[in-house]
């Protein structure tokens, strides 16, 4: 089953205590994108500029994903600059330059009307909300957001939250959007909001699920769960791991003939899986060429690392 996803596909300057990079394929919808496609069919709608060529186009290509909805257009693609240096769980954003993204108008191509999922990865809630509005047939929506749209543009946000089946976020951005310290607390306010289901990732310590009043997975879902995270000797750039995380939680619910408490649980494995691949290397390389079964045997791992008899 396809996944639409509307996001950045950027280019990104990066500094962590490993090195640094001036210019990796980057953005949300990258890394969401290269994620999901070990699990199902991804379909990407975004804009970039003259400086993203056919090369760059490739990195998504090479995994099958189908980039028809990307628009080239005059101009500078979208550029983002983080750095690591304080805190290897929290992106410090040095610079934020949208370029093609100020002016776009996203438009679906016909090939992609079909598909029965949708991810609304980061990017101005504007523009979220436009292309959930055109796709009003999709089985599931989940979305994501940033520090960066929760500041100043709390009112679209709102439009879109009103939306959501899943709204994936930072634990650090859940406390933001709601004001409120409290994460459990700050979870209710959300759910309030509009989504169905809320997955809080913690970085380096997981990710917890919380469901709404609303009708989603049943009675038995109430109880919040929480997915552990990998615990690795090196972690050389964070940069996409929530992206990342959310490309394995989605694909593989969109991998699954239903949705059911236990493939949510499962997905919310997989989503830990694919978040520590990403942050094996930099930008999108660990994501690029990983062999099936490598994502078997971390996730067996996963389950050794937090199973009780
Ligand atoms: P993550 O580390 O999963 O939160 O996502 C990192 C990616 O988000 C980078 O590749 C950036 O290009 C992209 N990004 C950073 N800031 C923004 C923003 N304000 N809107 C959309 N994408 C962004």
């Amino acid at each position: 089953m396809a996944i639409l996803v509307v996001g950045s596909v950027a280019f990104d300057a990066i500094e962590t205590p490993s090195g640094r990079r001036d210019r990796c394929v980057g953005g949300a919808a990258t890394y969401f994108a290269l994620a999901a496609s070990y699990f199902t069919p991804v379909r990407v709608i975004a804009v970039v500029g003259e400086d993203f060529g056919p090369e760059e186009e490739s990195v998504l290509t090479r995994r099958g994903i189908d980039t028809r909805g990307i628009e080239h257009v005059p101009g500078k693609s979208f550029f983002w600059s983080g750095s690591y240096m304080k805190n290897l769980n929290e992106a410090q954003t040095l610079n934020t330059e949208l370029n093609v993204f100020q002016s776009f108008s996203p438009k679906i191509p016909a090939e992609y009307r079909d598909s029965e999922y949708l991810f609304l990865a980061n990017i101005d809630p504007v523009l979220q909300a436009d292309v959930r509005g055109k796709m009003p047939k999709v089985k599931m929506v989940c979305g994501d957001t940033m520090n960066y749209w929760i500041r100043d543009h709390q009112e679209n946000l709102a439009r879109v939250l009103e939306h959501l089946d899943a709204l994936l976020i930072n634990d650090a951005e859940a406390k933001m959007l709601a004001h409120e310290n409290n994460l459990v607390l700050a979870a209710r306010r959300i759910l309030a909001m509009g989504p169905k289901a809320l997955v809080v990732k913690h970085g380096e310590y997981g990710a917890t699920s919380f469901f709404g009043e609303q009708a989603f997975l049943g009675e038995k879902c109430r109880t919040p769960f929480r997915a552990p995270a990998l615990p690795l000797a090196e972690v050389v750039d964070p940069t996409g791991a929530g992206d990342s995380f959310a490309g394995g939680f989605f694909g593989y619910v969109a991998s699954q003939p239903q949705l059911t408490p236990a493939v949510f649980r499962r997905a919310m494995f997989y989503g830990g899986v694919m978040g520590s691949f990403a942050v094996e290397r930099f930008g999108t390389e660990r994501l690029q060429a990983l062999d099936p079964k490598e994502i078997e045997d971390r996730f067996a791992l996963f389950r050794q690392l937090s199973h009780l008899d």
